[in-house]
């Protein structure tokens, strides 16, 4: 492509609301424009990339042995409605209504449109297993699309289903699923984790996240620095702490002091001042479990697992109380609440319990206690309840863990027989009994991949694209007013094009500052500068977008050296 004739509007300027480096990337750069809130388009360096993302996925789901489909997109309600989740979706479901009153939705995921196709066709175990997949938009409309393409109301997505005749088949499918994710995850060149999930909404039994670590990610995941075990903080176990050591573990009179101001960890902090940490203090916070009211105790610098204590309490979910449910329980306002001579059940961290003559709430407006002691100044019912953070140590290892930021890429899940029970999707086995197919479901956010991407490739100058998913592998860059770098820069660029390398030309009549700030904006892997100086010595400048320092490599081998910086970086 010769840049003279690309639709590439780059931009100096971008709306102040794009602040992840993605979102201002993708427009500065002109890859992506928004439409409306949380709908994008893709300008034609954007497409290109999302087009070398879906080849990798189309290349190894096909060689994993999952066919290719296309589902609707506008569907109607009947499916959901057998399931449940017409009312269970919510205000998520972009719901339409069609000119004979009937109703539809735009699909948010297609478990129900693929199984009531695999009832009607599979009737036999000769038939299984299969998985089938597609590259399609999906529609949600999130109550807050954020960070451009990283969370979308529509989007595209490779979906993929796998059905299968028992349970351990189910998890073979699963687990060869999982291996091809390895390998699409490495093509695109993604540092990332895989982490055992919460299933959330979908209603699985086992299941996986491919996130990719990033410090802008939404996601909070613990891994280990020394295998491969990682998790989402949420659903992961908390070792132990060391307690704090600067306090006397002597047990000291407990004391009620004044503090007007101090409501937050960092508040109390740094009213008591001194060596005084958020490891010394404790966090009290009052949640509703069901029709309890229950106060649950973790170490000032922890935070609670509520889908552990929610657990551990047997109920679906934990909410934290309001101001006024606090007030009623405790007679105090939040930022004052403690666990001595609190009158109901308290739930306490290992962690916090061993802290010595800690500072807690005193459940009086303003107070807080110094010299908390568990045992003789509260009771509680002691259980982990906190979510893991760094330094703890590996439940698999002897290895510590680490937090990591992360933005879901990919999720995998064991569905078992949950849709299938519901629409009857069955087959006949070899003894001729109907039997429940049993299912798996497999997702990619493919256009928030291309956001992923760049969140972990680029710099302060712009986009540093793995050359496996770049729209282009190789910018070159004529510069100068004479006629000779262009004419050997056309001739260049025509070679390596015949030879199947995907080359942009600078052939803009622009100044060179110019030319090359927009190469590292775009953030095409190689780049080649021909100017009249080096063409007198016989030499062009080759500079990977990664690399710091550009070489000089001899013009009648550019095209060989160009082929060689391609496969050092991959391609
Ligand atoms: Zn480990």
């Amino acid at each position: 492509m010769r840049y003279s004739r690309a639709f590439v509007p780059t931009l100096k300027e971008v709306p102040k609301e794009a602040t992840m480096p993605s979102h201002v990337l993708m427009l500065r750069a002109g890859y992506a424009r928004m439409v409306g809130a949380g709908i994008y388009e893709l300008l034609p360096l954007g497409t290109r990339v999302l087009h070398k993302i879906e080849q990798i996925i189309r290349e190894e789901m096909d060689g994993a042995g999952a066919q290719e489909l296309l589902m609707p997109t506008f569907v109607p309600s009947a499916y959901f409605k057998e399931t449940g989740r017409w009312e269970a979706y919510g205000p998520t479901l972009l719901r339409i209504k069609d000119r004979k009153g009937g109703e539809y939705h735009l699909a948010p995921t297609h478990e129900e449109i693929v199984t009531d196709l695999v009832r009607r066709e599979i009737k036999s175990y000769r038939q299984l297993p299969l998985n089938l997949y597609q590259i399609q938009l999906k529609y949600r409309d999130e109550p807050r699309p954020r960070g451009g393409l990283l969370r979308c109301r529509e989007f595209i997505m490779k979906d993929a289903y796998s059905f299968d005749v028992s349970e351990e088949a189910a998890l073979e499918s699963y687990a060869h699923m999982r291996a091809t994710y390895h390998r699409i995850f490495k093509r695109f060149g993604l540092d990332y984790r895989v982490v055992e999930a919460d299933s959330g909404a979908i209603g699985g039994k086992l299941s996986a996240e491919f996130q990719v670590l990033a410090q802008t990610g939404e996601d909070w995941i613990v891994a280990c620095g020394a295998c491969d075990y990682a998790a989402n903080v949420e659903v992961a176990q908390a070792g132990r702490a060391k307690p704090p050591t600067t306090f006397s573990s002597e047990a000291a009179p407990l004391e009620k002091v004044e503090t007007p101001d101090a409501r937050s960890i960092d508040e109390v902090v740094s009213f008591f001042g001194g060596e005084t940490t958020a490891a010394h203090t404790l966090k009290s916070l009052l949640y509703v479990a069901g029709e309890e009211v229950v106060l649950a105790i973790v170490r000032g610098d922890h935070e609670v697992n509520e889908i552990g204590l929610a657990r551990h309490l047997g109920v679906e979910e934990v909410l934290l109380a309001a101001d006024g449910a606090v007030k009623e329980a405790t007679g105090t306002e939040i930022g004052f609440v403690g666990p001595v001579g609190f009158g109901g059940r308290i739930v306490a961290d290992p962690d916090a319990v061993a802290v010595p003559n800690a500072i807690a709430g005193a459940g009086e407006t303003p107070y807080h206690y110094r010299n908390v002691n568990h045992g003789r100044d509260f009771e509680a019912g002691v259980v982990s309840i906190r979510q893991a953070a760094s330094g703890d140590p590996c439940p698999n290892c002897d290895g510590a863990l680490e937090v990591y930021r992360g933005i879901e890429g990919g999720h995998i899940f064991v569905l078992g027989t949950h849709y299938t029970d519901k629409m009857n999707a069955s087959f006949l086995d070899e003894e001729g009994s109907s039997r429940s197919i049993v299912m798996g479901c497999y997702g990619i956010g493919v256009t928030r991949l291309i956001a992923a991407i760049i969140e972990q490739h680029h710099d302060e100058q712009g986009i540093r694209w793995p050359v496996n998913v770049a729209p282009y592998q190789v910018i070159i860059t004529p510069i100068g007013k004479d006629e000779a770098p262009l004419a050997r820069a056309t001739e260049l660029y025509d070679s390596l094009r015949a030879e199947g390398v995907e080359v942009l030309l600078d052939d803009r009549p622009e100044r060179p500052g110019v030319k090359f700030k927009d190469a590292d904006l775009l953030g095409i892997p190689v780049r080649i500068t021909i100017g009249s100086r080096g063409l007198k010595q016989g030499t062009v400048e080759l500079k990977k977008r990664t690399d710091s320092e550009s070489q000089d490599v001899p013009m009648d081998g550019a095209a060989a050296a160009t082929r060689a910086a391609l496969a050092e970086l991959g391609a």
